[in-house]
């Protein structure tokens, strides 16, 4: 029923191009959130265990009608809960929280450097991948330094990378990385954050072009890249409206446009050194 194109991952299953992200929402809030995205026509949520929102986000999918199959659903292992036996338990208090019997897709939410153990956290996704509890696996915030390690290290190649990307970060070593590998490239803060990005004259004026908003013309960008992208929003008007991004195309010059806008700033910290909670 949904508006919204699928992506194959490179396990051969299909995941909304365009989906829900619920951070920073309180549990009730993202639970009335939810539940508005998913009547709007969103069949994708974001969350994680570290945003204490799976229960509120379960409660709406409980509440939603929707059968279960049409939802894509994903959540992160806090850092915290890093480690083979650590990560097991993990994710059995995430599903439990989210009242499913398994999700679509299970992150390592950050590599936490540091505490070095990354590897041994996605044998424990491995092992919960093989017993069908998550359909799919794979990471977020991961270097390339990190994801060649662990390419090298395990046996399921993850399906994505979900990392911070918008026009003003555009992470194209990155993304060559994911492309060489099959691993889809996911956006998180797509809209920079709703922040400076949505004023950035090219912005407006690719947006005016087209008779859109700056949200929808950066949300087209990501698209047209073919990044996965998680806009959030509680505002229903807004929610609607970050899914209503089908009906146009940037042309060439709108593309090289927002091209020039790159200059590698990260709103969100920088994986190589973000080691909070381990
Ligand atoms: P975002 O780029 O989606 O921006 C959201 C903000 O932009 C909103 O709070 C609102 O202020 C504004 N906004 C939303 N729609 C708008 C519109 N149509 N017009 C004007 N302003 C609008 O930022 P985000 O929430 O940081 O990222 C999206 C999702 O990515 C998160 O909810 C979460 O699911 C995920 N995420 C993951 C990580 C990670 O480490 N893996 C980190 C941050 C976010």
């Amino acid at each position: 029923m949904s508006q919204v194109p699928s992506i194959t991952l490179n396990n051969g299953l299909e995941m909304p191009q365009l989906g829900f992200g619920v951070w920073q929402v309180p549990d009730d809030e993202a639970e009335k959130a939810v539940a508005t995205a998913i009547e709007s026509g969103y069949r994708s949520i974001d969350t994680a265990a570290i945003y204490e929102n799976e229960a509120g986000t379960g409660r709406a999918i409980a509440a939603s009608g929707v059968a279960r199959d049409e939802l894509f659903v994903t959540t992160k292992l806090w850092n915290g809960d890093q480690g083979h036996d650590a990560a097991l338990r993990a994710f059995d208090a995430s599903l439990d929280r989210l009242g499913l019997d398994y999700v679509d897709l299970y992150l390592i939410h950050w590599p936490v450097p540091a505490a070095d153990r990354y590897v041994d956290t996605y044998k424990a996704l491995e092992k919960i991948l093989a017993e069908g509890r998550a359909k799919s696996i794979g990471v977020s915030n991961f270097l390339p330094e990190h994801l060649e390690r662990l390419l090298g290290e395990t046996s399921v190649v993850p399906v994505l990378n979900q990392i911070e990307l918008h026009p003003q970060l555009q992470q194209s070593e990155s993304r060559a990385l994911h492309a060489k590998h099959g691993i889809a490239t996911e956006a998180w803060s797509p809209l920079g954050q709703g922040k400076g990005l949505l004023d950035v004259p090219t912005v407006v004026a690719v947006a005016q072009k087209h008779g859109r908003t700056p949200a929808q013309a950066v949300l087209r960008w990501h698209l047209q890249l073919g990044n996965v992208v998680i806009p959030k929003s509680v505002t229903p008007s807004r929610i609607a409206e970050n899914l209503d991004v089908f009906g146009f195309e940037l042309d060439a010059d709108d593309l090289a446009a927002f091209a020039a806008l790159d200059e590698g700033k990260r709103l969100g910290p920088n994986p190589a050194e973000f080691n909070v909670g381990a």
